[in-house]
């Protein structure tokens, strides 16, 4: 019988992976690669936060595929070499991946499979993330999409979802090893990830979980719960999308299960998030240098400020004074996760109140969220700064103080990331600097004042926007 890669990569799944189909369909034997070669990421290399998820992810996937009798075989190095060594290894023919869409990787594709074809073997790629791929919608001039909801629109037009597919029961075993997962050097030395794995199980099993933990619960009440921070009001599927543990189709046929006329508007609301998951896709491949570059070139005049170091480490630490923005980073760094409206905020207060570049956020995101994804990342700091798609217009400044009372009313959320501030009354914990006293008596260590005064910080901002001509 003649044998096939599987070259496993954002795709770490075993149920709805077309790639991995493809190769069973073709009646191959399947050997599952993954391949470590974060350099050819160029300057997006996974970082510490996504790189400690991805250790448990492959060690969820190796587990898996040792049920149905086969393994992961892992390899560090330049992925064509790794692969064109264990097609000579395994004299298998054809090799199978599902696609991907940073710039830097969909180059090397496109050379690794010239190559490999240019050799003789068969090559084959398949979309295994997206509802719609990033080339497949376009406006009716046919360029890309700069606006999200006719984008949506046309994709609603469109719809037209992939079945889903279980697992393989069985596979057979492959007749060659790899490296030891530890030997990749993904998980951390120091543990500072424990507290991650309170909140997270990495691996198609952890995704499946998680999404029935959604439908039973917080998909009822999503479209106005959504912004609340003070519960858990959403899916927590991001980091599981990311790694590709779970197809967003899979989720689609189960939302759509349950549709009733009590339960339409909520999975509406719930796939219009996922529509913005495909819009960064589609955004990130048709305007590529925007992980680095302002999408809207009227904002490369802008006068960010330089921010000092400690003014910067106050802001990643969650030591900025404004309670809302310090429970969001310190939530990030205790779980690699935040809240999707506290992203806006700690983003607004970074790039609005301090004037600081997004990438300088994003930069901090991306090593920091289990859920770090080019696209999605580099839409939502674009989005918070101004400077993006569809983007909030940049005088439009976040008042963090009156997000947290809207959206957080009880204070429940800073009270958990901010337990110093816990003993002040509900109000002060706010805006404590309001409360001078309190705070020195009940708070001694928490910053006095904001490290941007809030009003002052506005028409900062706002002047430096008059001076591009943008405003
Ligand atoms: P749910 O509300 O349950 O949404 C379901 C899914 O839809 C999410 O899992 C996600 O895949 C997608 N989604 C939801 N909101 C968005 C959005 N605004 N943009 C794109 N996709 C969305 N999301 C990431 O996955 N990775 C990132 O690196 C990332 N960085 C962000 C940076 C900033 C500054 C901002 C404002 C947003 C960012 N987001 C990012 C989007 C969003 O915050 C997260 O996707 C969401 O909080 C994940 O939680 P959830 O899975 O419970 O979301």
């Amino acid at each position: 019988m003649s044998s096939a890669l599987v070259w496993f990569r954002r795709d770490l799944r075993l149920a709805d992976n077309p790639a991995l189909q493809a190769a069973l369909d073709a009646g191959h034997d399947v050997i599952p690669v993954y391949i470590h070669a974060p350099s050819e990421e160029g300057e997006w290399a996974p970082g510490a936060a996504s790189n400690a998820w991805l250790h448990r992810s492959l060690a969820a996937l190796d587990s898996d595929l040792r049920a149905r009798g086969s393994h992961l075989v892992m390899r560090q190095g330049g992925s064509l070499a790794m692969l064109q060594s264990l097609l000579a290894e395994t004299g298998a023919a054809a090799v199978f991946w599902n696609r991907r869409y940073e710039p830097a990787i969909q180059s090397r594709d496109t050379l690794l499979k010239r190559t490999l074809r240019g050799q003789g073997i068969q090559a084959d790629s398949c979309n295994g993330s997206l509802l719609f791929e990033p080339w497949q919608l376009a406006t009716q001039q046919g360029q890309p999409y700069k606006v999200f909801t006719p984008f949506w629109r046309n994709a609603l037009t469109r719809w037209k979802v992939q079945p889903a597919r279980d697992a393989p029961p069985g596979l057979s075993a492959p007749r060659v090893e790899g490296a030891r997962l530890d030997t990749l050097g993904l998980a951390p030395k120091v543990r500072w990830d424990a507290g991650f794995w309170q909140h997270w199980q990495p691996g198609e099993a952890g995704a499946r979980e998680a999404l029935e933990v959604f439908i039973d619960g917080a998909l009822a009440g999503y479209r106005q719960q959504r912004d609340l921070m003070d519960r858990v009001g959403t899916s927590l599927l991001s980091p599981h999308l990311h790694f590709g543990e779970i197809a967003p189709w899979r989720i689609v046929h189960a939302l759509e299960a349950g549709r009733s006329a009590a339960a339409d508007a909520d999975i509406d609301a719930y796939l219009r998030e996922l529509g913005w998951r495909e819009f960064a896709h589609h955004l990130l491949h048709h305007f590529p240098a925007t992980a680095g570059e302002n999408l809207n070139p009227r904002f490369d005049r802008f006068a960010w400020a330089t921010p000092s170091a400690a003014s910067l480490q106050a802001w990643q630490r969650g030591r900025t004074g404004v309670p809302i923005v310090d429970a969001g980073l310190r939530e990030l760094w205790h779980t690699g996760y935040m809240h999707n409206r506290v992203r806006m905020i700690v983003a607004s207060y970074l790039c609005k109140h301090m004037r600081v570049h997004w990438r300088e956020g994003a930069r901090w995101f991306w090593d920091t969220l289990v859920d770090a994804d080019l696209a999605n990342n580099t839409m939502g700091w674009q989005w918070v700064a101004g400077t993006g798609a569809d983007a909030a217009p940049y005088f439009r400044v976040f008042n963090p103080v009156t997000q947290s009372e809207k959206f957080d009313p009880q204070a429940r959320y800073i009270s958990r990331w901010v337990p110093e501030l816990e003993a002040l009354p509900l109000k002060a914990r706010f805006a404590p600097w309001q409360h001078p006293h309190l705070l020195a008596e009940h708070a001694p260590d928490y910053p006095r004042v904001p490290l941007v005064d809030l009003a002052a910080g506005r028409d900062a901002a706002l002047a430096a926007y008059r001076r591009t001509g943008a405003g």
